[in-house]
């Protein structure tokens, strides 16, 4: 096997992989989808264009060496798009039309029936360099934003390097009076480095793309198993483990806290008669207004169908209680427009503060639950402190 049969198994192989790892992502996986069928046009582009590359026995080869330029032009392109749908950036499609008609037609429709096989290459080349640049200006900041500065500047140094290549393909077609004269010395030997180079970048870039998508995948799926779907809120889970840290800061260093209790009052009055819908609307409703109202450092959760727990930290009873009565009173101020009409809602919660180290949570919780019943027992609409926990067991 020659190395040129040796490297047309190393292009098929890797861009063949990278094609099906794409195509997997948009359609079975949903990752990203719009973002990966572009990838996959990007990545089977680029194989095609290496393997005429490899293919090409030069001399001169013209046919061969510009549809190559055009399948990479595409190839940057279709590049480009996907990462402007992956970062939500604003598309540019009418440019992309135009540069890749453009190209297509000035070196399948110009430059091959007349031989120019300079002119193809300079053209092809100016395009794919200027893509590849915009590509890896306008992706550095919302990936540095997204992920770190590290992804970011691996991702536009590849491009640029890709970039330089493409322009100095251009300038030695413009004349041997270049940098880039050694290019036009042996041509095998341009061929192989060109190949090589080429496969390197595009090996990278694949990496680096699936590497956000991956990252961007585990952060979504760390925020769903914390967050409540419905109203955005943190979750049981999450809230549990907030307590708990909050209980070990209280046994380390004696900080107390403390903990709301709230229900909607009538809620299921609220879904016969509105539907789940209606129901869902006021529980999105009540969700924003607690959040609104919270302190910055308190933390909402949404532990139950229309139950939510706020966690007060650093907050004796005192205070808490009119935290309390400050969200009962946004609550009940609320107007929540469902269809015709407008809702209104209250809340009954139950106040207990957490001083005493030795006290368990789930004796806290307990405490706050009980002193829910007795608000709702009272007529609800209404905030009741649980007693201290030395008083209670006093
Ligand atoms: P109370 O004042 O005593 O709290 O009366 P209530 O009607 O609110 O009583 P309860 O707490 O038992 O009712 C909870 C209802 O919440 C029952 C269930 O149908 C409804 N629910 C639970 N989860 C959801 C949800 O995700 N969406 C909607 N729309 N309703 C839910
Ligand atoms: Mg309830
Ligand atoms: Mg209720």
């Amino acid at each position: 096997m020659d190395v040129r049969h040796l490297l047309l198994t190393f292009v098929v192989l890797t861009h063949g992989l990278t094609t099906v790892m794409w195509w997997a992502a948009g359609t079975w996986l949903g990752l990203s989808r719009k973002a990966a069928l572009h990838w996959l046009v990007a990545s089977l582009a680029n194989g095609l264009a290496l393997t005429c590359m490899v293919l090409n026995d030069g001399q001169p080869g013209t046919t061969l060496v510009l549809i190559t330029g055009v399948l990479v032009t595409f190839g940057v392109i279709s590049l480009r798009r996907g990462l402007q749908a992956f970062l939500k950036l604003s598309h540019t499609d009418s440019s992309h039309f135009l540069l890749a008609s453009g190209t297509a037609l000035f070196s399948l429709a110009v430059c091959i029936p007349f031989g120019w096989r300079a002119s193809g290459i300079i053209g092809s080349s100016s395009v794919i360099a200027w893509v590849l640049l915009r590509t890896a200006i306008e992706c550095f900041e919302p990936l540095k934003t997204e992920f770190q500065a590290g992804i970011a500047w691996t991702h536009s140094g590849l491009l640029l390097t890709a970039m330089t290549l493409f322009t100095g393909l251009a300038l030695t077609e413009l004349g041997s009076a270049t940098p880039w004269h050694w290019v036009q010395g042996d041509f095998e030997q341009t061929q192989f480095v060109l190949v090589i180079v080429s496969l390197i970048l595009s090996i990278l870039s694949a990496f680096v793309l699936g590497y956000i998508v991956v990252t961007r995948l585990v952060r979504r799926l760390e925020h769903l198993s914390h967050h409540d779907a419905l109203t955005g809120l943190l979750n049981r889970r999450a809230f549990e483990l907030l307590l708990d840290r909050e209980a070990q800061r209280l046994q380390r260093f004696g900080q107390p806290f403390t903990v709301l209790m709230v229900d909607i009052d009538h809620f299921k009055r609220i879904n016969d008669r509105l539907g789940h819908a209606g129901g869902d609307a006021v529980l999105r409703a009540v969700s924003q207004t607690l959040q609104a109202h919270a302190r910055g450092v308190d933390r909402v959760a949404r532990v139950g169908g229309e139950e939510f727990s706020v966690l007060l930290p650093q907050t004796l009873h005192e205070g808490a209680g009119l935290a309390a009565e400050r969200l009962r009173q946004a609550i009940s101020q609320i107007n929540i427009p469902w269809a015709d009409e407008s809702i209104t809602v209250t809340i009954s919660t139950g106040v207990a503060t957490a001083n005493d180290s030795l006290e368990a949570l789930p004796s806290l919780l307990r405490r706050a639950d009980d002193a829910l019943y007795q608000a709702k027992a009272e007529g609800r609409n209404k905030v009741v402190s649980a007693p201290d926990q030395q008083a209670a067991c006093a």
